[in-house]
């Protein structure tokens, strides 16, 4: 398990105790240890004030000495430095109203939970544990230190946290926490929406992401975050394409599926893309339809997102991967101009990833998944965007007038181009001469 940056870590440790401090890996990377996985980042503790670990350090930045913590960068690796805290009461459960500094055993008790409240002594070997952290971390279970009330109260975050934990460990959330959660859940809305939106990329895309809108949902904060996510339960869909069941449990059943380290927009695309379901639903003659819900549920996915705070990239491309989600069951049918225009586009792999997760969650065909796949192996890059053949300033030579008609024209020259009829310059010249006159008098 040992790598470079832990060792990095422990060198950190071991200059701050030759200068007589104490000091501890803290957090996340112990519990991380403790599992036998590799941690994201390795965090330490220490009775050091922020001015004296700016100093034993040659490269620091204090992006939170108010609030002790100091960033100290090895090569250029940072590592979180962060003075025992004891937090002064919370007013408005977001910030501690002011820091002081404490011990290492005030430090633990404002830790939010058991498995993420341990220290780790490098140079002894040996796990410091006031909080039954490894007790916890053994059972399975994500359990708030202290009052799990009055932690909520303090830390409305610490809410989506436990959420995290849980579906990223597949751990349970011990009762009076997850009661506690049920009772904050509407006061959620009280964190930043920034906040929030990071938290549930974290939820959507560390794995598990299936049992965490599960647990959203039993721990009442669906309603508050994705109104439109729990709107999908049902919602009931055709048995004959959807045996699975309705339109929530379609797309749970596709989330589970989700891999560790998987990208934001697969994660969002995959838990919208059936979001407009409820809103398009009709039953006519015995057969229900959802006609339009592509595109409505493009514009519904820009809205949630939006709210969240996620940037304009992540919102147009979940747009075009909900917008686009059906399109690929016609690739077999598709003119070979408008196909590779398709698997060239921008989040066209994306589009193909969902299409295939979406499929297994029903009815798992998955020709057109393989159709596609083909396709793109068999075309070179510079096959589905060839450099063009000819341009507007040759059209001006030929005597058009510059215009609308343009576009047309070198539209069907390019469609021409990729269904490989038109080859070279010349051949696409003599076609526009055979199908297009320039006006009369120009
Ligand atoms: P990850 O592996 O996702 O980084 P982590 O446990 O390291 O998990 P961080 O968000 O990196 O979580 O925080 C580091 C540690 O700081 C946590 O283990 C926890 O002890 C403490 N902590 C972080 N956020 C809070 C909070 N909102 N309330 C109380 N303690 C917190
Ligand atoms: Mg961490």
């Amino acid at each position: 398990m040992e790598d470079a940056k832990e060792a990095k870590a422990r060198a950190i440790v071991q200059r701050l105790r030759e200068h007589g401090f104490a000091a501890y890996l803290a957090g996340g990377c112990v519990r991380d240890r403790l599992l036998g996985v590799r941690a994201k980042d390795f965090d330490i503790a220490t009775d050091a004030r922020p001015e004296v670990v700016q100093t034993l350090f040659a490269n620091t930045i204090p992006v939170g000495a108010k609030f002790g913590v100091v960033v100290v960068l090895i090569d250029d690796d940072p590592f979180e430095v962060a003075t025992f805290r004891a937090d002064a009461p919370y007013l408005d459960g977001r910030r501690p109203s002011a820091v002081h500094f404490g011990t290492l055993e005030a430090d633990a008790v404002r830790r939010d939970f058991t498995i993420g409240g341990m220290y780790y002594d490098p140079a002894a070997a040996r796990v410091i544990d006031l909080v039954g952290g490894q007790r916890d971390l053994r059972a399975g279970v994500i359990r708030a230190i202290g009052d799990p009330r009055q932690r909520f109260a303090e830390d409305r975050l610490r809410m989506l946290r436990a959420i995290r934990f849980a579906a990223r460990l597949d751990f349970v959330i011990e009762p009076a926490t997850m009661d506690a959660i049920r009772r904050a859940a509407p006061a959620i809305t009280e964190v930043s929406a920034e906040r929030i939106g990071d938290e549930l990329v974290m939820i959507l895309t560390e794995g598990n992401a299936a049992r965490g809108m599960e647990l959203l949902r039993q721990s009442g904060l669906m309603r508050p975050l994705l109104p439109e996510v729990e709107a999908l339960i049902g919602c009931e869909q055709p048995p004959n394409y959807h045996p699975e069941g309705d339109v929530y449990r379609h797309t749970m059943l596709a989330l589970s599926m989700l891999e560790y380290g998987c990208s934001e927009t697969l994660a969002f695309g995959l838990l919208f893309h059936d979001i407009a379901k409820p809103r398009t639903r009709e039953v006519r003659g015995g057969k229900t339809t959802f006609y339009g819900h592509t595109e409505l549920g493009a514009e519904m996915a820009t809205d949630v997102l939006q709210r969240l705070r996620r940037s304009r990239f992540i919102q147009a491309r979940v747009a075009y991967l909900v917008h686009y989600h059906l399109r690929l069951g016609d690739a077999h049918r598709m003119r070979p101009s408008t196909l590779k225009r398709m698997l060239a586009e921008e989040g066209f792999e994306e589009l193909l990833s969902l299409a295939r997760l979406d499929a297994l969650a029903s009815s798992s065909y998955l020709g057109f998944y393989h159709f596609c796949r083909r396709a793109m192996l068999s075309h070179a890059p510079e096959q589905l965007r060839p450099p063009r053949l000819i341009g507007g300033n040759d059209l001006i030579a030929m005597g058009f007038q510059p215009g609308p008609e343009f576009k047309t024209i070198l539209k069907e020259v390019e469609d021409l181009q990729l269904d490989g009829e038109l080859h070279d310059r010349e051949a696409a010249l003599a076609w526009v001469r055979r199908h297009y006159q320039p006006a009369a008098g120009s």
